[in-house]
């Protein structure tokens, strides 16, 4: 997404219109944005012996266990992955006001990390305990949407798509980690720095446009 958005920006061909820019800034930085993704090193090889690029995706997951201090919950962790760092907070991960989360297994994706284990690095756990929650956003947008005309339709309604959501995890997994929601939202930010830091400006462009 990072590669394609920086070649748009160069390229300008039809003319970038606002909505790039009130997604990810104005300030002409998008060629270093490939670069501050972190982890990727190279081209995506899911068979190489090296690197493990495997992110583990649990639909309604239901393996979140407790932590305690006396009689207080103090944080929860998903007891398939014994060597995660806590989720601290007294909040269950997948709580109504969540739609999905993403949080680190413990394991490293590339040999000698310290001592850590080699493994998928992070999980994207898809709740679905209520309505509202990622295992709810069933509409579909169907196979004619190049076709049909998208006038007056906000961005916003993106939200209700599941596809959205994969992108806004997966974005977080490539290491964005600022939470602005919604087009709506984003556009009223003059932070560059914040917009290209923020997870679901990427879904949205990536979705809507
Ligand atoms: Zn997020």
């Amino acid at each position: 997404m990072a590669e394609y958005a920086q070649w748009r920006l160069q390229t300008n061909q039809p003319a970038v219109g606002t909505v790039l820019q009130q997604l990810l800034g104005n300030d002409d930085q998008m060629g270093a944005l490939p670069a501050a993704f972190g982890p990727f090193t190279g081209v995506f090889n899911p068979l190489g012996p090296q690197l493990d690029h495997t992110v583990v995706i649990k639909c309604a997951p239901n393996t979140f266990t407790r932590l305690t201090a006396g009689a207080n919950t103090v944080g929860w962790f998903d007891s398939e992955f014994p060597y995660m760092p806590n989720l601290m907070g007294a909040e269950h991960p997948c709580n109504p006001n969540v739609a999905a989360t993403t949080y680190l297994t413990g394991y490293s994706r590339t040999p000698n990390a310290g001592n850590a284990p080699l493994g998928p690095s992070h999980v994207i756990a898809l709740c679905g305990d209520v309505l509202g929650q990622a295992m709810f956003r069933r509409n579909t947008i169907g196979t004619d949407w190049s076709q049909r005309r998208w006038e007056g339709q906000s961005f916003d309604i993106l939200a209700q798509y599941l596809t959205p959501t994969l992108l806004h995890e997966g974005m977080h997994v490539a290491g964005r980690s600022a939470e602005m929601y919604e087009w709506s939202n984003i556009v009223t930010s003059n932070r560059n720095d914040d917009k290209q830091a923020n997870s679901d400006s990427y879904a949205i462009l990536a979705s809507g446009v």
